[in-house]
């Protein structure tokens, strides 16, 4: 029924989800590259179409499925659900009926996690037979502190940074991160330049109803005197993504949010003056939270460390991994 083959295949309804191979149908939870695949025929919400359409071609033939309305598709009824990852981000649930009348139900969550954020829907976690879940921080040291906790840390960094009359540079993903931070800053009161590939997706957000406050693009035209205004943060991509350039910036001092950033050393790693921890991804926590709120009978983890299976097993889980390159049948 379902098997996996470097992503995972609805096989009856001959629907790749999550493949990044071109397929002549696939489902994509979200917008980030390991996702993404020029697909024949791409399955996703209507935000991510967005997304997708910008990242690889306005002529993008998309079936839209938006959160919460299923849809027929082969033999499978498929619904998508928020996944609290990033615009768009969407956990598919495949529910198949049997002859005897009897269905049974896949969720598959794509990558997630279950607060909610400035610029992102929370997360809804349906029931399922059968859960195959993202597992990145399935370590129990990866249990990250309360977001609130590290907003307040951020904000007040920053003020302190424009205080001393430097510049605070933020190192983000340009797709999620980007415009959740850019967000809290804004709403603390603290105009962002965002670098012009991030400005172009946060167009994509504020197209899809998503304000991000006072942003502009970080170029000539927003600089004064060839500088950074004062008062200013800017959002830029991580350290060593391509496109990556900085004018105008006065003494910066960066700085990375990621959840790695609960390992000390993370700042040295990542080459950076600060380094917060926060993710879009579930922490440990989060994560056995999932197993035990969607009730399924069987759990394959991806993407994450296989002691993570272990933990589960150890909770009372039936739980497997499914690794990369494995071909499994999971049915
Ligand atoms: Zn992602
Ligand atoms: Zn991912």
């Amino acid at each position: 029924m379902f098997h996996w083959d470097r992503g995972l295949f609805l096989t009856p309804a001959g629907l790749a989800v999550d493949v990044c191979r071109r397929q002549p149908r696939g489902f994509i939870s979200h917008a980030h590259a390991d996702h993404l695949g020029s697909h024949e025929l791409a399955l996703c919400t209507p935000a991510t179409a967005c997304l997708y359409r910008h990242r690889r071609g306005a002529r993008r033939r998309v079936l839209e499925l938006p959160y919460g309305k299923p849809l027929e598709f082969g033999p499978f009824q498929l619904t998508t659900y928020p996944a609290g990852h990033c615009l768009g981000s969407a956990m598919l649930l495949a529910r198949q009926s049997s002859e005897s009348g009897r269905s049974r139900t896949l969720l598959y969550t794509g990558d997630f996690k279950l607060q909610a954020t400035a610029t992102c829907v929370e997360a809804e976690l349906p029931r399922a037979d059968i859960l195959i879940m993202e597992s990145t921080f399935g370590r129990p040291k990866y249990c990250l502190p309360p977001r609130a906790e590290t907003i307040a840390r951020l904000i007040e960094l920053v003020r302190s940074i424009l205080a001393a009359e430097q510049t605070p540079v933020l190192h983000l993903y340009p797709l999620g991160k980007g415009q959740e931070i850019t967000r809290l800053l804004t709403i603390a009161g603290i105009p962002v330049l965002q670098h012009p590939m991030t400005y172009a997706i946060s167009e994509i957000y504020r197209q899809c109803g998503v304000d991000l406050g006072d942003v502009s693009q970080h170029d000539e035209r927003t600089l004064i005197d060839g500088r950074v205004p004062p008062g200013h943060a800017v959002v830029t991509l991580p350290r060593g993504m391509r496109n990556f350039r900085l004018r105008g910036i006065l003494r910066p001092v960066s700085i990375a949010i990621t959840g790695w950033a609960i390992d000390p050393a993370a700042k040295y790693r990542y080459g950076v003056d600060h380094a917060l921890p926060l993710s879009d991804h579930a922490d440990y926590h989060q994560l056995m939270e999932t197993a035990q709120r969607v009730g399924a009978k069987k759990i394959y983890c991806t993407h994450g460390p296989l002691e993570f299976v272990d933990h589960l097993r150890e909770a009372g889980f039936n739980a497997f991994p499914v690794t990369g390159s494995v071909q499994t049948r999971l049915f």
